[in-house]
């Protein structure tokens, strides 16, 4: 008999970690417990499937139950709710959802996979029928049929963050008037001022209307009441963050970290042996301050699923940590963000310096360019690289990821300003902005 597998969750970091059990161990059974329909989708698309008035929910779906089973070895089962964990026992306890029936099953390793919930905050009103969170492929498809049946006119949208401006852009392809109403004083708080302000004229030019400071005091049936005054609604979505789904976890003994996530070492191991967690709802290693950190994204969740099933399979690997890459589309702009803001920087007590210019997408004399701002983030101590925030029309979110990568290597500023960056007109200006940055920053 070979070993078994348990992965609980089979959305990123789930089916990643069952695919390298099953490449690694291959006489291994390997067992996706999952309580929703769906695997392994693609929740990142869902603010463009909703706009898309051919949008089909099934082309977000990256792998099939049956092309679990039949290509990668996998026996994956769906409507499946774990409800419990016994690590003395290694045995896991569940619900088969549509049957109703309570089994359990014996593992030899486990790993959890249990994503994230969106957060609910108590306002009077939040469960009524044109309410909505955005984080599975059920609330996805739920929102665009409210919108297609329904036809609303009106929308407004709780928080500024990722999803809230993602999707004010949604709603408005959809031909929604859209208001955000947001509890802090700016949208993405902790970026430079200047990337704000070019956020915030974004959604202006784009008739978003954006209050801040401001309160949800009760969701009535076709308005949101709040400190900045009444706001008509006809379809509310709640983009108020998410928390880890830990509460498993815990209730086996295996020790919490950061933001009430999962605890783990650079394995992806839990406090008790044999016991992995990745994605969503475990903690990360920031490379930068090497400290531990919650950052609940595809990219984070896809590397720990595969290193916690890398492990779990007792093929040695770590997880090298996160810089906070990120980046979001608003309207026309693309918006990016990597490393420590000058706030992380001066609470992390480094001596940071912040500079930002404006330059060009591509050269001088070519008919297609457009303005990127960039801010750039070095240590006055060490000369260090550490962070940096992007906005504009054009080359922005493919541009981050060249200073994320010498960010993530522990590169200076001077050592970057001077990297071998390829260059033509259509594509950048012989110094790059990221360059031009570097070089003002040095
Ligand atoms: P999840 O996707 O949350 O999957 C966990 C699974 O575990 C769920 O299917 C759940 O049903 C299952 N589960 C939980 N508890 C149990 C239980 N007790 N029994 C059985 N099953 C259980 N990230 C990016 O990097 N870039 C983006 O552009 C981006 N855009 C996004 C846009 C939207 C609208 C949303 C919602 C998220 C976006 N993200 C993005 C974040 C990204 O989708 C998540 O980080 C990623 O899905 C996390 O994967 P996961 O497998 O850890 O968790
Ligand atoms: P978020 O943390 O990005 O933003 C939540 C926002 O809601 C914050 O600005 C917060 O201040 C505000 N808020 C919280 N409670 C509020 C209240 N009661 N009233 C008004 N405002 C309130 O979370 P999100 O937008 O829900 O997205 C969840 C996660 O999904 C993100 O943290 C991100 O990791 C991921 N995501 C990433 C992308 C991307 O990378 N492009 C896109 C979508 C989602």
């Amino acid at each position: 008999m070979g070993n078994r597998y348990v992965v609980i969750g089979g959305i990123a970091a789930g089916m990643s970690a069952a695919s390298r059990i099953k490449k690694v161990d291959k006489g291994a059974e390997v067992i996706v417990l999952e309580k929703g329909e769906f695997i392994s989708y693609g929740a990142c698309s869902m603010p463009y499937y909703i706009a898309n008035p051919d949008g089909d929910y099934k082309d977000l779906i990256v792998l099939t139950v049956d092309d679990a089973r039949d290509k990668r070895g996998i026996d994956v089962r769906t409507n499946h709710l774990v409800l419990g964990i016994s690590p003395n026992e290694k045995r896991v306890f569940y619900k088969e959802l549509i049957s109703g029936k309570e089994k359990s099953i014996n593992y030899d390793r486990l790993v959890i996979a249990t994503g994230a919930s969106p957060v609910k905050p108590p306002i009077p009103g939040i469960d009524n029928e044109n309410v909505f969170s955005l984080r599975t492929l059920n609330d996805g498809v739920a929102i665009k049929k409210f919108i297609e049946e329904k036809k609303p006119k009106k929308a407004v949208i709780i928080g500024a963050g990722y999803i809230g401006l993602e999707m004010a852009e949604s709603f408005k392809e959809s031909g929604l008037d859209v208001t955000i109403v947001e509890m802090l004083e700016k949208p993405m708080p902790n970026y430079n001022g200047e990337i704000i302000n070019s956020i915030l004229k974004t959604l202006e030019g784009n008739g978003v209307k954006a209050y801040f400071n401001t309160t949800v005091e009760r969701i009535d049936n076709d308005r949101v009441i709040t400190t900045s005054g009444e706001f008509e609604a006809d379809i509310v979505l709640l983009a108020t963050g998410v928390k880890p789904n830990s509460k498993l976890a815990k209730d086996a003994g295996i020790e919490l970290g950061v933001n009430g996530a999962i605890a783990v070492d650079s394995k992806m191991e839990t406090s008790i042996s044999g016991i992995f967690a990745a994605g969503d709802c475990a903690e990360s290693i920031h490379r930068i301050t090497n400290r531990k950190t919650y950052v609940p994204l595809g990219t984070v969740a896809n590397k720990q699923g595969r290193v916690a099933g890398l492990n779990a399979a007792r093929e040695l690997a770590r997880f090298p940590g996160v810089i906070k890459s990120a980046e979001f589309k608003l309207f026309d702009k693309e918006v990016a963000s990597c490393g420590l803001t000058l706030n992380d920087a001066l609470n992390e007590g480094f001596d940071p310096v912040e500079i930002v210019i404006t330059a060009s997408s591509a050269a001088h004399g070519y008919k297609y360019k457009y303005p990127i701002q960039v801010a750039m983030i070095g240590d006055k101590k060490t000369g260090k690289l550490l962070g940096c925030q992007m906005i504009g029309k054009t080359g922005v979110a493919h541009r981050i990821n060249i200073v994320a990568t010498a960010i993530f290597n522990g590169n200076t500023v001077k050592e970057f300003s001077m990297f071998d960056l390829a260059y033509a007109p259509p594509f950048s200006p012989v110094w790059d902005p990221v360059l031009v940055a570097a070089n003002v920053l040095s």
